[in-house]
């Protein structure tokens, strides 16, 4: 049975969609482990990073699961799912931005996505979520789906500032939804050595969550290659340079314990 890891922070441009592909390439590549990586972000960058130009043309994505068991529909997930060497993907579109909006007033609607991947996480070692930039119906689901969420935080003062919103909506899914959930730990992204505010943000998160919430040993370093590997759709974490090492170091660290 699959772990499920959503990768989440309701800041933007925090590095979460780009923790998600190098996570499961690194899980795929280091541990041989099978992986399902999704796109569960209306603006699908993840799903252009992978390769796909124009997302609004794929015809079977996660907003037309969703769109399926939303309205109690069969729900075809091979048609939404592409095999991949590495490993296995469910693009996402603008069309997810819709399903938001139909959340609000569905019944059960915190459990749709987890009803989804009911029925293919017998699959696949690890399932990973890559969130969107909010805390709304989407981000719900995932965390209801999930067993556990990793949190990238850019080593600016207000990205650290700004997680206790998250952690708090993490408490209300724990309560209400999924008791379960934990979280696996806060990954330093855009990590500048020698910068005082990078120094400073690692201080101020290990003087707050030292001892409460893991705070992964591996930050990810602030580097240009990011990019670029993405423009040549190729995760990073491939690649033998600063940021790829990192990658692979972290996905080590989430497969140990803590
Ligand atoms: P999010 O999914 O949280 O919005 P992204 O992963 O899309 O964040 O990253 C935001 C931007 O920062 C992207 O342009 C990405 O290429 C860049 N980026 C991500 N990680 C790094 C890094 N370690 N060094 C430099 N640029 C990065
Ligand atoms: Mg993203």
């Amino acid at each position: 049975m699959a772990k499920i890891i959503a990768v989440a922070n309701q800041k933007g441009g925090v590095g979460k969609t780009t923790t998600s592909l190098n996570l499961a390439a690194g899980l795929a590549k280091e541990n041989g482990s099978k992986v399902l990586l999704i796109d569960f972000d209306p603006q699908a960058s993840l799903t252009v990073a992978l390769g796909w130009d124009n997302p609004d043309e794929i015809e079977a994505t996660i907003a037309t699961l969703m769109y399926e068991s939303i309205n109690e529909k069969d729900i075809d997930v091979e048609k939404a799912l592409v095999h991949k060497e590495e490993f296995d993907i469910i693009p996402s579109n603008i069309l997810l931005s819709t399903v938001d909006t139909m959340l609000v007033t569905a019944v059960s609607r915190e459990y749709r996505l987890k009803e989804i991947l009911e029925e293919i996480k017998d699959r696949y070692d690890y399932i990973i979520l890559d969130c969107s930039p909010s805390l709304g119906m989407l981000t719900v689901n995932a965390l209801t789906a999930s067993g556990s969420v990793i949190i990238p935080v850019t080593a600016e003062y207000l990205s650290a500032k700004g997680l206790e919103l998250l952690l708090n909506s993490i408490v209300q899914v724990k309560k209400r939804t999924n008791k379960e959930l934990i979280i696996d730990g806060i990954l330093i992204t855009m990590y500048s050595e020698n910068t005082n505010v990078s120094k400073y943000v690692d201080k101020l998160l290990s003087d707050t969550y030292s001892g409460k919430i893991r705070i992964y040993k591996t930050k990810i370093p602030r580097t240009t290659k990011v990019g670029e590997s993405i423009l040549y759709n190729k995760p990073v974490v491939y690649e033998t340079n600063k940021a790829g090492t990192a990658y692979a170091d972290f996905a080590r660290e989430v497969c140990e314990e803590w």
